[in-house]
């Protein structure tokens, strides 16, 4: 370990056990009473993360919790014993994504905190990586045994274990030898075809995505199964959990399969062309929704049968939208627990002004040329909202009508009339190629 590592206000050590277990042990440098974490992730450490030292404890502060002495002396190290296992939390990735042959993803995110409290942003953490036998692949390198790294920002995932990526079109993927191979088919085709579609709408991106695709199907004690996908900078990733996950996994519909990676590129296209990744307190619509609207267009164009397909998600949608809309408007959605209409309403207004740009707009290739436009803006430093993405569909020509029907999904007055008129024009982007 040099000596740079331990000159930094906090630093991490993860080194894995050969026991399905990793210790995690911070060093801080200036002595404190107490380590904090900026979210409590509902009651997981207490339980998982076990001080090697019996004189810490947890304790919880507002959204986040620490870890102190009970003697309330200060202290410069503090370490965990955690088992690798998967974790479904609230509204935040899991930190471990086990793979069924034994190798895992962390995510680096669960591991930020900060010597003082208020721990709301915490500082960028060095991390130091020990696996012996194994290779991490972390920052878009492997090594083998050990790595460093500077964790920030929403952290990423670190690949521990002994998989080999494959190299695609574009991306490296590690996958799960476990997946069912008729599932493992349709992933080789779909997500190469949803980056090269992407690529060449947009231009090459300008990094290598990873993929990862994990099973972990030993029951959980609690029972649960659960599918979570994500994107972190870089990276798509996607973890089956539980008891007969494979079996789930092998009766999923594989639209819906290729539904989901089109998405997940979906945002790596608009995270690398904006110049980030739009967070989820920001107008979720334009970025869920907008993926969604992506990959239909992505998939319409595959044949009858993705058409189709695509075709029956916009119309749940509309029905959902409606549904959410009577008792919500869009822009209390969030706040209102009903973060799906994001997904949902989304898809109707970027497929409406899909449809409305190609037929009226100066803007030929639709949904398209307005996502070209609006990343530009975000990309020369305005701010990624939705009255920046309104403004812009105006100059491309987008119809007056169309944007005030956008706008009254914020009024729960006007909600049902304008999904209708969105979800009309939504359908026509869909049905053929104008
Ligand atoms: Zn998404």
């Amino acid at each position: 370990m040099s000596a740079r590592h331990h000159s930094q206000p906090l630093t991490l050590d993860l080194t894995l056990l050969p026991d399905r277990q990793i210790v995690a042990a911070y060093r801080i440098a200036e002595p404190t009473h107490a380590l904090h974490f900026p979210n409590e992730l509902g009651g997981y450490r207490v339980e998982a993360w076990r001080p090697e030292d019996g004189a810490f404890r947890w304790v919880t502060e507002g959204d986040g919790e620490r870890v102190e002495r009970a003697d309330g002396r200060p202290f410069t190290a503090v370490s965990f014993v955690i088992p690798i296992d998967y974790r479904e939390l609230p509204k935040s990735y899991a930190p471990f994504s086990p793979f069924s042959e034994g190798s895992t993803l962390i995510h680096s995110g669960q591991f930020h905190a900060c010597p003082a409290a208020p721990c709301d942003n915490p500082d960028p953490l060095p991390i130091l990586v020990e696996a012996v036998g194994a290779t991490i692949g972390v920052g878009g390198r492997r090594s083998a045994t050990r790595d460093r790294f500077v964790s920030r920002d929403d952290g990423t995932n670190i690949f521990v274990g002994t998989l080999e990526p494959v190299e695609a079109d574009g991306f490296v993927a590690v996958i799960d030898t476990g997946l069912p191979p008729a599932l493992r088919r349709i992933l080789d085709r779909s997500l190469p075809q949803a980056m090269t579609y992407f690529a060449s709408v947009y231009g090459p991106l300008s990094f290598t995505p990873e993929l990862y695709v994990s099973i972990d199907d030993e029951p959980e004690k609690n029972g649960k199964v659960s599918t979570q996908g994500g994107t972190l900078p870089n990276q798509v990733f996607m973890h089956f959990d539980g008891e007969n996950a494979r079996e789930r996994l092998a009766e999923e519909d594989p639209l819906w399969l290729e539904w989901f990676f089109a998405h997940e590129a979906a945002h790596l296209f608009q995270q690398d062309k904006a110049g980030g990744l739009a967070s989820d307190n920001t107008v979720a619509w334009i970025h869920e929704g907008g993926a969604d609207a992506m990959a239909a267009l992505a998939m319409v164009q595959r044949g009858s049968t993705e058409r189709s397909y695509a075709q029956s998600r916009l119309e749940q949608a509309q029905t959902a939208c409606a549904q959410g809309l009577a008792t919500s408007p869009l822009n209390r959605a969030t706040a209102e627990g009903n973060f799906d209409l994001h997904y949902q309403c989304g898809l109707i207004i970027w497929l409406a002004l899909d449809h409305d740009l190609r037929r009226n707009g100066n803007a030929n290739t639709g949904l398209h040329d307005l996502n070209l436009a609006f990343f530009a803006a975000v990309r020369s430093g305005q701010s990624w909202s939705e009255p920046l993405l309104l403004q812009i569909g105006g100059h491309e020509g987008a119809s007056q009508s169309l944007l005030k029907h956008i706008t009254r999904l914020n009024d729960v007055r006007y909600t049902t009339g304008a999904v209708e008129e969105l979800g009309q024009l939504a359908r026509i982007s869909l049905q053929s190629d104008e």
